[in-house]
Order: C-alpha cells, then sequence, then structure tokens
C-alpha cells in the first residue's frame, strides 16, 4: 500500500497513527497517510525557525525569483497534480485543474511581493519629522485546510505568508494529503530553503498541537464552522492570530427578468460541480415570484437530467464521486430529512449507482423544492450535489433570506435590473457577492472571505487583506535634529503642533 509521509527535512522514523486514504471512484483504500504528534510538530517547530530569520532577511526580489520558479513548476505538472488530486478527492480532472490554477494565482500574485511590501511613507509629518511603515513577518504561520481544495487554499495560505518572510506549517486535509505534499517537494525544487515549506499529517491531535505551540503566532484555518468556531477561540485564548473560514449555505437569487436559460445553466454548474463540494456552491435557489419559480422548474429538469456522473478521471463526466463513504451517508440522510420536513424531492439522487462502479460514493443529484426557511435541511449545510428551492414572494424577501441565514460566505443575483442588483449588493448580509455570476470567488489581488458563521476574525485570505494577516506593521516616527536646541516641553504628549 503506497505510505504518505509527513514533508519536513527531519521526519520523524517512529511508528504512528495511520489514516486510510480512499479512491473514491471505485471505493477501494488507495493509500494511507501518518498521523503526526505534537511530538513530530516539535521537530517542525524547530526546523521552522531555524530556516525562517535567514528568508526574512533575503530581500524581497529574490524572494519573489522563489514564486517565479514555483509557478513555472506547477504549470508544468499541471496535469500530473491534477489527476493526483482527482484521485483522492473525486472531483473530475477538469475541475481539479481549476482547483490548482485557483491556488497558482495567488501565487502569481504574491510573485509581486516586492511591490506589495512597499509600506508608507510621510514626509514632514511633524517639523523635521517623518513617519514610515513596514510590514514584518510574524515567524511560523501554520495552515489546517480542508479537504475540498487540496491545491487551491494551501496555495492561498503559504503563498501569501512565505513570499512575506515567513516559514510555514502546512496540515492538510487527512483525506486527500499527497498533493500538498507534492506541492511542497516543487518548491524545493523552485529553490525554496528545505524546511521553509512543511506538510504535517494529522488529525485533531496534529491540530491541537498546533493551537498550543507558543512558536506559532498565526493560524488560518478552513473547515467547517464548528470546527472553525473551536480554531479561533482556542487559538486566540492562547494569544495566536487566528482566521478560521466555515462552513456555507449559499444563495443564488433569480429575479423574474433574469435570463433563465442562463440561470439554469449557472445553477447546474454551481450546483452540481464538484459534486458540491464547494463553499461557494450554490445549493439554494430562490425564485422570486410562482411564475419565476415554476419556469425556472421547468428548465432545470432537462439541464439535470442531462448531467453526466462518472469517475473523476472520466473526461465526459459533469461530476464524480463524493469524498467518503460517510460523506455519501451524511448527504443521503440530509435527503430524507428534507423529505421528512415536507420538501418535495424532485429528482431523487439516493441509491445511485454507477454502472461498473458501484462501490464508488455517488450520489446522484437532487432537486428539492417548497423548501422553507423552518427546515433544518435548509439551515444546515449538506456539501453534496443537491439543489433546494426556496420561493420567495418578492425582492425583499429574497434579500432577507441570504441575509438572515446563519452562514454568509458568498450569495448571487441573476437580473437584468441594475438597479435591483446594485440594491442586493449593498443591502445583502453576506461577505461575497455575484451579480450574474454564479461562484463570486474574488479574483487573488482582492481578497476572500464570508461572514458570519462562515468567518471567525475579520482579516480575509489573499490580497492585501492575506500580506496583512502573515505580517505585523511597525510604525517608525523619525526625526534627525540639525542640532539647533529644541525648545519643546517633554511632559506633555507630542503633537505635531
Ligand atoms: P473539516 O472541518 O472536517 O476539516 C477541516 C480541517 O480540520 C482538516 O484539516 C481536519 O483534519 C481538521 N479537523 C477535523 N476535525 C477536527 C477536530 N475535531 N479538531 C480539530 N481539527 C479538526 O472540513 P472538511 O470536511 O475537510 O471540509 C469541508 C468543510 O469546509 C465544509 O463545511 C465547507 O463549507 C468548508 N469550506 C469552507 C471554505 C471557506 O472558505 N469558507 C472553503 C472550503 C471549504
Amino acid at each position: 500500500m503506497r505510505q504518505i509521509d509527513h514533508f519536513m527535512p527531519t521526519a520523524s522514523p517512529a511508528p504512528s497513527r495511520k489514516a486510510q486514504v480512499w479512491n473514491p471512484s471505485t471505493g477501494e483504500i488507495q493509500a494511507e497517510v501518518a498521523l503526526g504528534d505534537a511530538a513530530l510538530l516539535e521537530q517542525a517547530v524547530a526546523t521552522a525557525k531555524s530556516v525562517q530569520p535567514e528568508w526574512a532577511a533575503t530581500n524581497p526580489q529574490k524572494r519573489a525569483r522563489v514564486m517565479f520558479k514555483f509557478k513555472e513548476l506547477i504549470e508544468a505538472n499541471m496535469q500530473e497534480l491534477a489527476e493526483l488530486l482527482s484521485s483522492e478527492h473525486g472531483k473530475v480532472v477538469d475541475d481539479a485543474k481549476g482547483d490548482v490554477q485557483r491556488g497558482l494565482e495567488v501565487i502569481e500574485y504574491a510573485c509581486g511581493i516586492p511591490q506589495v511590501l512597499k509600506g508608507e511613507y510621510t514626509q514632514g509629518a511633524g517639523p523635521g519629522i517623518d513617519v514610515y511603515s513596514m510590514r514584518q513577518p510574524l515567524g511560523i504561520g501554520a495552515g489546517i485546510t480542508p479537504f475540498n481544495f487540496p491545491a487551491m487554499i494551501p496555495m492561498w495560505m503559504f503563498g501569501m505568508a512565505i513570499a512575506a518572510g515567513n516559514a510555514f506549517i502546512l496540515k492538510p486535509s487527512e483525506r486527500d494529503p499527497s498533493v500538498p505534499v507534492r506541492l511542497a517537494e516543487l518548491f524545493v525544487e523552485a529553490g525554496a530553503p528545505e524546511g521553509l515549506l512543511q506538510v504535517v499529517h494529522g488529525d485533531k491531535e496534529m491540530v491541537d498541537a498546533i493551537l498550543d505551540h507558543p512558536d506559532i503566532p498565526a493560524i488560518s484555518f478552513v473547515g467547517s464552522s464548528d470546527i472553525a468556531n473551536y480554531i479561533y477561540h482556542r487559538g486566540a485564548e492562547n494569544g495566536k492570530r487566528v482566521q478560521a473560514f466555515g462552513g456555507a449555505k449559499n444563495h443564488g437569487i433569480v429575479m423574474p427578468d433574469a435570463d433563465l436559460d442562463q440561470v439554469v445553466n449557472d445553477l447546474t454548474g454551481a450546483a452540481f460541480g464538484s459534486a458540491g463540494e464547494r463553499c461557494m456552491a450554490l445549493p439554494v435557489v430562490v425564485p422570486v415570484g410562482e411564475d419565476t419559480a415554476n419556469r425556472l422548474r421547468e428548465k432545470l429538469l432537462p439541464a439535470i437530467a442531462a448531467l453526466r456522473i462518472g469517475v473523476s478521471n472520466d473526461p465526459e463526466a459533469h461530476y464524480g464521486p463524493v469524498v467518503t463513504p460517510e460523506h455519501k451517508a451524511r448527504i443521503e440522510q440530509w435527503i430524507n430529512v428534507a423529505e421528512e420536513e415536507g420538501g418535495e424531492i424532485v429528482v431523487d439522487g439516493r441509491g445511485f449507482s454507477l454502472q461498473g462502479h458501484e462501490d464508488g460514493f455517488f450520489v446522484g443529484p437532487t432537486l428539492i423544492d417548497h423548501v422553507t426557511t423552518k427546515m433544518t435541511s435548509y439551515q444546515e449545510e449538506i456539501f453534496g450535489p443537491v439543489l433546494q428551492i426556496v420561493r420567495a414572494k418578492d425582492f425583499e424577501e429574497a434579500v432577507r433570506l441570504p441575509s438572515e441565514h446563519q452562514y454568509g460566505n458568498g450569495v448571487a443575483i441573476f437580473t437584468r435590473n441594475g438597479h435591483a442588483a446594485r440594491e442586493f449588493a449593498s443591502r445583502v448580509n453576506v461577505g461575497m457577492v455575484g451579480i450574474n455570476v454564479p461562484i463570486p470567488v474574488p479574483v487573488s489581488y482582492h481578497s476572500f472571505g464570508g461572514w458570519k458563521r462562515s468567518g471567525f476574525g475579520d482579516i480575509d485570505q489573499y490580497g492585501t487583506e492575506g500580506l496583512s494577516f502573515w505580517t505585523k506593521n511597525k510604525k517608525v516616527t523619525q526625526r534627525w535634529p540639525d542640532g539647533s536646541p529644541d525648545g519643546g516641553n517633554a511632559f506633555v504628549i507630542p503633537t505635531m503642533g
């Protein structure tokens, strides 16, 4: 059986607990991953401490060169990375390429680190006084990442952290751990010092060790909300800087004037792509008015019937299996709950079996109509290929639904009316808004982050916010006296006159 080890120059030879890694398309166990503990983390931290000061002292342009080289290597290895990712996650290979690509875009942004690190300067802030600021690295950053984007989310984190001068310890999901290791190997090949980026595998035991380690000042987490909440509080109690992004239940508002054919295209991709295992998926559609709802449902049915579910390396498949047998069971259980709560199961994906791959973890596309806000299946995240229709009577209700939901990651509105779109974007209580854009993940030079139970802490991922997260801002107020006496009174707070 293939063994997946930690990626660190001093990996411990001690035997450790292991977790199994599935091939979701076949239902077979394809590898075992080592699960680290506090002692292993101690080694990783010691290594990180030994390499970080020299890296921080390397000028930003040289650091950028490593990033440029890393970008080239990722591009050169795109196919291999995508196939590996797809075989452990279950998403189809083209979608896996998108996973790598969206992470790569943050690496591209990090290539511009000399520009974004320049700081601010004011000459003559007072008599003979200048003020400037500089962003300095924190030391060692840690990232704890979910299974659903095993390339993109690690790169969001370590790309910014390392370019800013930190060492980084990544604890990826134990369900698809191979790609993060491969990325770390490529990073060394790109010229990064060994030990600057380390990958430690593990479960709660390793996460707790990270949360409690006194020499890790900042932690970025992405995963489900209860764990995000836990990470945020335990990390903050230990005096760390923490950003923790959680689950989601994104709504797609469909106004009566929307181009419904386009909406159906967008919705089928955003609800069922990657088997719905995306935090920016659109699992809830909110048609405004009964007539819009009926027309939309009519058009959705043939589009759903045309979806092709296949093994993850089937080039014709729209989506593949979900990640584990437990997750398949959990999704099907949510469909049961929705039915018991009174939802109308219009298309039922339960019990789906792919011919020739009966042991794979496939879930058929599911459409549930007449879902209401009282249903737990509406309130909670399902994270599967399940689309729920919640009918809103008017625009006001359509603004209220996502605004009052416990999650506030993304939302989209489909309309031809600029005023309605503008009004919606300004009023809705959600962190990322799409206007006729179903998956509004901001580009790498903006920043990413949801609100409410989708995001704990207040600094976003990547862009200038990412840079703020991984650095501390030092402010210098300087005066170079010309030698003449300064008659100021030292006992009052200095002002700029
Ligand atoms: P998860 O919360 O199960 O796991 C995330 C990470 O936490 C993993 O590294 C895992 O090993 C670790 N972990 C798991 N249980 C833990 C525990 N009890 N204590 C400490 N650490 C623990 O999430 P997942 O199933 O891997 O990913 C799917 C979830 O992530 C969904 O809820 C999805 O919405 C969310 N997600 C959110 C975003 C976002 O940006 N908001 C992006 C992607 C995924």
